[in-house]
C-alpha cells in the first residue's frame, strides 16, 4: 500500500523533496469501518494551504502524516451494514493506494449517472463551488456581464457556463490559447482572454466589457484581479473563491488594492466557502447532475496515470497543466 507523506513544509513553491512515498501495510478496517481501494484521487490548490503551518479555512497538514484527498474508489472489505464490497464511494481521504474509512466519512457514487471521477470535478466539490460561489455569492441577473478567472479550470469552467445559463454575458481569462478555444468554442463564453499573450488585460477587459463587469468571479487573485477591478460596474459583485496566483508567494502584498475602485462603483466583495454549504450539498448535485446530462454544462478532466505521479499533477495546477478538472488515476476496474 503506497501513500504519499508530507516530508517537509514548502518555502515558496514545492519542490519534490516535500513529498515522500512510503510502503505500508494494507490497514484492517475496524467496527463501521470499511477498506477503500483508491480509483481516483483529486489534487486541488487549497492542498498548498494545508502544507503551510498557518492557520487557514483547512487544518495545516502535520510533517510525516499521510496527505489526504478527495478520493473515489471502491469498497473492498466492508464492517458496515451500511457499504458491501464493490460499492463505488468518495471520501475524503489519503493519496494512496488503499485507505480505511469511518462508514459514515463515505458517500455513494453512482457509477450509471456520470464516469465516477466526476464525484470529483463537476459533480463533486469544485462544481457546488461554483454553483453556490456564482448563484448564491454572485447573484447574476440575465443581462449582466460576468468575468471569471481561472475560467477553463474545475471550477471556473462550470462557473461561466452557469453563468450562461443564467442569460448573461461571460468573458473568461485563462493562461492558454487552447483554453480560450475551449471557452468560446465549445462552452459558450462570449469571449475569453489568454493572460499570458495578452500585453494589457486591463485593456482587453476594456474591450469585452464595454459596460463593465457586474460579476467578477475570482479564482486568481494578483494583477488579473487588479485589471477586473478597474473595470468594475456600478453595484458590481466580486466573488472571492481563490487567489492561486498568491499561494505560493513567498511574500505577500501587504494589504488588500485597488479598493478606491469600490467606492465609485458601490462595489461589494464577498468570499465563499464551499463547506458553508452543506445543507444543500443535494441542491447543487442534482441541479449540476441534471446540468450535465443535458448538456448544459460540459465537462473536461485532466487524467494523471499512477499515485507515483501526484507530487506532479499537483505541482502542474500552479502552471496550467490542466484543462478542466485534475484528476490523478491510480487502478483500474
Ligand atoms: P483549477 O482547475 O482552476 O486549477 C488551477 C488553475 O489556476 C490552473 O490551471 C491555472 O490556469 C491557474 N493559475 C495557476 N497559477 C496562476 C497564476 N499565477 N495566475 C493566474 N492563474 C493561475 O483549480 P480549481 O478549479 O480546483 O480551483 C480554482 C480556485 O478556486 C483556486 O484558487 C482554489 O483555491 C479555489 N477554490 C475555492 C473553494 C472555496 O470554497 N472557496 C473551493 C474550491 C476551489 P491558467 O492556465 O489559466 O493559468
Amino acid at each position: 500500500n503506497r501513500q504519499w507523506l508530507l516530508a517537509k513544509r514548502p518555502d515558496g513553491r514545492p519542490t519534490e523533496d516535500c513529498f515522500e512515498m512510503v510502503e505500508r501495510e494494507v490497514p484492517d478496517p475496524g467496527p463501521r469501518e470499511v477498506l477503500v481501494r483508491t480509483r481516483y484521487m483529486s489534487v486541488d490548490p487549497y492542498m498548498r494551504g494545508r502544507m503551510r503551518d498557518a492557520e487557514s479555512y483547512a487544518e495545516p497538514w502535520d510533517v510525516g502524516e499521510a496527505m489526504r484527498a478527495g478520493v473515489v474508489g471502491e469498497v473492498v472489505e466492508s464492517n458496515s451494514p451500511r457499504w458491501e464490497a464493490g460499492d463505488v464511494v468518495n471520501g475524503n481521504l489519503r493519496w494512496a493506494d488503499y485507505a480505511v474509512a469511518d462508514e459514515d466519512q463515505l458517500v455513494p457514487v453512482d457509477p450509471d449517472r456520470a464516469p465516477i471521477s466526476t464525484a470529483l470535478g463537476v459533480l463533486g466539490m469544485p462544481g457546488r463551488t461554483a454553483y453556490f460561489g456564482l448563484l448564491d455569492v454572485g447573484r447574476p441577473k440575465p443581462g449582466d456581464t460576468v468575468v471569471v478567472s481561472g475560467a477553463a479550470g474545475a471550477v471556473g469552467s462550470v462557473v461561466g457556463q452557469i453563468a450562461k445559463h443564467a442569460g448573461c454575458r461571460v468573458v473568461g481569462i485563462a493562461g492558454a490559447d487552447e483554453k480560450v478555444h475551449w471557452l468560446t468554442g465549445e462552452l459558450g463564453f462570449d469571449e475569453a482572454i489568454n493572460y499570458r499573450e495578452t500585453e494589457s488585460v486591463r485593456g482587453a477587459l476594456a474591450e469585452a466589457c464595454p459596460d463593465g463587469i457586474d460579476v467578477y468571479y475570482d479564482n486568481v487573485g494578483g494583477p488579473i484581479t487588479d485589471a477586473a477591478f478597474a473595470h468594475l460596474a456600478v453595484r458590481a459583485r466580486v466573488v472571492v473563491c481563490g487567489q492561486i496566483s498568491l499561494y505560493n508567494a513567498e511574500e505577500r502584498p501587504t494589504g488588500p488594492r485597488k479598493l478606491g475602485e469600490l467606492i465609485t462603483k458601490r462595489a461589494r466583495v464577498e468570499g465563499v466557502l464551499v463547506r458553508d454549504y452543506v445543507e444543500r450539498y443535494e441542491e447543487a448535485n442534482e441541479r449540476l447532475a441534471h446540468w450535465v446530462a443535458d448538456g448544459v454544462v460540459q465537462y473536461r478532466e485532466t487524467v494523471t496515470e499512477g499515485l507515483e505521479n501526484a507530487p506532479d499533477a499537483f505541482l502542474g495546477l500552479f502552471d496550467g497543466v490542466n484543462i478542466g478538472k485534475q484528476v490523478v488515476q491510480v487502478s483500474d476496474p
